[in-house]
């Protein structure tokens, strides 16, 4: 049985969070997609091209990467896991917090596809407070983010945000 799976996500930008979950997921499946949602809502720092480029990038040398496909979707989830024959979805957890949303989507998910079964990982306890959005609260702030993304990112953060403001002591009056 050649089982595949898909984890889905913004991915805006890869977090080690990420990689952890990718590492585990490629256990668990002969072939893991990463797929990045490109018809999000929400407003993204890198487009789908930069997103896929970072996670491409940030996969080269890893254990396992030669069966992990990098691939933007767009549309229904449960439609393109499908049409890559893919019979499970991969999501992290965090905290208690990501549990009502991903217990929503998944039961959605069931609903609409039936034989797709999502999968549920623990992030491991040193990633469990690193989200793609506090990483880019605190590099837009100035602080440090060396540690909580691979490499390329770091470089294209850098590239992407403006540089800190000095931040001095306040004067007083
Ligand atoms: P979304 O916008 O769909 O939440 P993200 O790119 O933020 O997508 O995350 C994709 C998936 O990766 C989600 O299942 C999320 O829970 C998981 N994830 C994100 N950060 C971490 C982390 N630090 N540890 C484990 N899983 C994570």
């Amino acid at each position: 049985m050649h089982r595949i799976a898909v984890y889905p996500g913004s991915f805006d930008p890869i977090t080690f969070g990420h990689l952890d979950l990718i590492d585990r997921g490629v256990e668990i499946a002969d072939m893991l997609v990463v797929a990045v949602a490109g018809n999000l809502e929400k407003q993204t720092l890198f487009s789908v091209e930069e997103r896929l480029a970072l996670i491409r990038a940030s996969l080269a040398g890893r254990p396992g990467a030669e069966r992990v496909e990098v691939d933007a979707f767009e549309g229904l989830l449960v439609q393109y896991a499908a049409a890559k024959g893919a019979t499970v979805i991969l999501r992290g957890l965090r905290a208690v917090s990501d549990f009502e949303y991903e217990f929503q989507m998944a039961l959605m998910n069931r609903q609409l596809a039936p034989r797709i079964e999502t999968v549920f990982m623990m992030t491991s306890v040193k990633h469990s407070f690193l989200s793609s959005r506090l990483v880019k609260e605190v590099a837009s702030l100035g602080g440090a983010v060396d540690g909580l993304v691979p490499p390329p990112v770091l470089e294209a953060l850098r590239g992407r945000l403006p540089p800190p403001r000095p931040r001095g002591p306040r004067a007083a009056h």
